[in-house]
């Protein structure tokens, strides 16, 4: 797979590969499965994240189209703008980017601190737009009134979630395969937070590449079961297609959706004990929106026997911890 992907092009962002670790406090702790965690979250790009790996193609792809700036959408405090804000930065391209006023906590930091100061201090523009504005919409006008001046914007969707830039987790899963062969650690099941999609899709895809039966559960941040599923399928068929690949079975997607309540970016009692677990167990930092909610979930799966016990379990950890200095008082 790694040689057929070398026809997208792709620039060096991240660092690779991450670590695979074993977690052992926790699994000491949870009394489960074996447990481990992929570090995506160290990927290096101003505090890191799964979106640098998705920034590889599509960045690659800017480039090779002559694309001068980049232009993308997230809520105000997204990992995925400030992951991207750093790359335009490293690559010497402009970047715009759309953030939607979404509250996520009801203090004066959402506002202004954690990912939104990144983003500044890398020199991206931030333009607000209201809770309830239609952003993909937004995304297409912005895009044409700077066409319409002659420049050459180039596009990134919510989340970097395209087949392009899912391809970033197609490799993803030779990386975690090798590693789990080298470390003999024979993975059964990977979890991640599901949000715009494009990872889950990605992790599937390149499982169905390489053959393997690992399961992928996916722990919503955002939306129901069904539309989750709908999201991710969406991708996963873009990216199939893309590398040729016969569809993924529809049964291969599993996304649950018990821990994001009451809302996107919104705190929980779940997230907030599994982030202070994870801090007090393994010194691992998590973060409000996307990692501690997963984590929740799989403490909660752990507890409710989802799993066998000779079973060997990878958390991914995607990033985001810059997203704590949002919350300082909701934590
Ligand atoms: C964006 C993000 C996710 C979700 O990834 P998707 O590809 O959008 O589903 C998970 N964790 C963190 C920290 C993120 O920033």
């Amino acid at each position: 797979m790694s040689d057929f992907l070398t026809q997208y092009p792709r620039v060096d962002l991240a660092h690779l590969p991450t670590p695979l670790e074993p977690l052992r406090r926790l699994t000491e702790y949870l009394r489960g499965p074996e447990l481990f965690i992929k570090r995506d979250d160290c990927t290096g790009l101003a505090t890191g994240g799964n979106k640098t790996r998705k920034l590889e193609f599509l960045l690659g792809d800017a480039l090779a189209e002559g694309c001068e700036s980049v232009v993308t959408v997230g809520g105000l405090q997204s990992n995925h703008a400030r992951q991207t804000a750093a790359a335009a930065a490293r690559l010497g391209l402009g970047c715009e980017l759309l953030l939607q006023e979404i509250t996520g906590a009801p203090e004066g930091a959402y506002e202004y601190s954690a990912n939104l100061l990144l983003n500044d201090l890398c020199g991206a523009t931030v333009r607000r737009y209201p809770a309830d504005a239609d952003m993909a919409a937004e995304l297409d006008a912005f895009i044409e009134r700077l066409v319409a001046k002659g420049r050459k914007p180039y596009r990134i969707p919510l989340g970097g979630s395209s087949a392009l830039g899912a391809l970033g987790y197609v490799l993803a899963i030779e990386e975690i395969l090798t590693q789990s062969i080298e470390q003999n650690m024979p993975i059964t099941h990977i979890v991640v937070a599901t949000g715009s999609g494009g990872t889950q899709a990605g992790l599937l895809a390149g499982l169905a590449a390489a053959g393997s039966p690992i399961q992928v559960i996916g722990i919503n941040v955002s939306t129901s079961r069904e539309k989750q599923t709908e999201r991710v399928a969406a991708v996963l068929d873009d990216t199939c297609k893309l590398l040729g690949l016969p569809g993924v079975a529809a049964d291969r997607i599993h996304c649950e959706d018990a821990y994001f309540e009451p809302g996107y970016g919104v705190p929980n009692e779940g997230m907030v004990q599994a982030l202070r677990l994870l801090a007090q167990t393994e010194g691992l930092l998590l973060d409000p929106v996307y990692t501690g909610k997963a984590m929740a979930g799989l403490i909660d799966l752990v507890h409710q026997g989802r799993f066998e016990a000779d079973d060997q379990v990878l958390f991914l950890h995607t990033g985001g911890s810059a997203g704590l200095f949002a919350y300082p008082r909701s934590l």
